[in-house]
């Protein structure tokens, strides 16, 4: 299988219990913390973090059902399992950042105090936690490759803790709440924004899009290039999930070479998995005085 992301994969596959259980306890703390303090902003990163267990949750649950064999009734496996559930739990994510939004604007209207110094205390609580999580996986990740795949995304999440700490001890010193509603505002666009461009890349691959780094003149050309191949055409390259490509082609061979189809379809097979990664072609072979009948010679189909 040479297509392959194993980073992102693979450090997404194995959700430890502990790193679930510390984000479902902090989140629950941190909602308590913004309840007693009045502070929005605490609120989002609690829902920020919630779904961080939510998501990881999800994740084990349908990396479990996408780990199931094939069957008659399935015969594509259930692989996009795991995408209909971020499909989910994005459209969840963006829903609590409208609702973090909407609660902002009314916190700018109708502003109410806020206990700054629960706050600061809150947010380093929180911090801590996240920190230890990070030091864990540092601790247990063996290679570098998955660390760094697995530290980005928890460094990078810690980015509004920080900056909820850093609001808490600025409302602490100067007495302004309004940084409280502006803070959640920032925190509700972080997870739009980030939701939004996961749920684009999820789309993607169910809308069965042509991979990104696949040009499909460069695959007519490349198939056009072994000897005997007439034409490609009628195209489709598409994803069944983020480690698995499959093709679909009709192949227009000259009429004198029929007997060497055997030949040129191995050939092709081979240049698809070297060159594009795909591991599962199906070829249609129509002999050139047919096609050119058919006038059938379009890249895309329009079926
Ligand atoms: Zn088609
Ligand atoms: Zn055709």
């Amino acid at each position: 299988m040479p297509h392959k992301h194993p980073t992102q994969a693979d450090a997404q596959s194995r959700p430890q219990p502990w790193s679930i259980a510390a984000n479902l306890g902090l989140s629950v703390f941190q909602f308590v913390a913004g309840l007693l303090s009045g502070s929005a902003a605490l609120l989002a990163d609690a829902l920020h973090n919630t779904n961080h267990a939510a998501s990881l949750v999800v994740a084990s649950i349908s990396k479990r059902i996408s780990r199931k064999r094939p069957n008659a009734k399935y015969t594509f496996s259930y692989r996009r399992a795991e995408l209909i559930g971020a499909l989910i739990q994005l459209t969840a994510l963006v829903i609590i950042g409208l609702f973090l939004v909407s609660h902002a604007i009314e916190r700018f209207a109708n502003p109410v105090p806020v206990a700054s110094s629960w706050v600061v205390f809150g947010a380093s609580i929180a911090l801590l936690v996240d920190l230890t999580t990070v030091g864990l996986l540092w601790a247990t990740t063996k290679s570098s490759l998955n660390l760094k795949a697995a530290l980005q995304p928890k460094l990078a999440d810690a980015a509004p803790t920080l900056a909820v700490l850093f609001g808490g001890a600025l409302m602490l010193l100067s007495g302004w709440t309004w940084i409280d509603p502006l803070l959640t505002l920032a925190i509700a666009a972080f997870i739009i924004l980030s939701s939004l461009k996961r749920l684009a890349q999820t789309s993607r691959t169910l809308m069965e899009a042509t991979p990104e780094d696949i040009d499909l003149t460069q695959v007519k050309e490349q198939a056009e290039s072994i000897t005997g191949v007439n034409d490609l055409h009628h195209l489709h390259v598409w994803e069944l999930d983020e480690s698995h490509r499959a093709l679909e082609a009709h192949v227009v061979i000259y009429d004198d070479i029929t007997h060497r189809q055997r030949d040129i379809k191995r050939q092709l097979k081979g240049l698809f998995a070297e060159r594009f990664s795909i591991t599962h072609s199906t070829l249609e072979f129509e002999r050139a005085s047919e096609a050119s009948r058919r006038k059938e010679t379009r890249l895309v189909a329009s079926h």
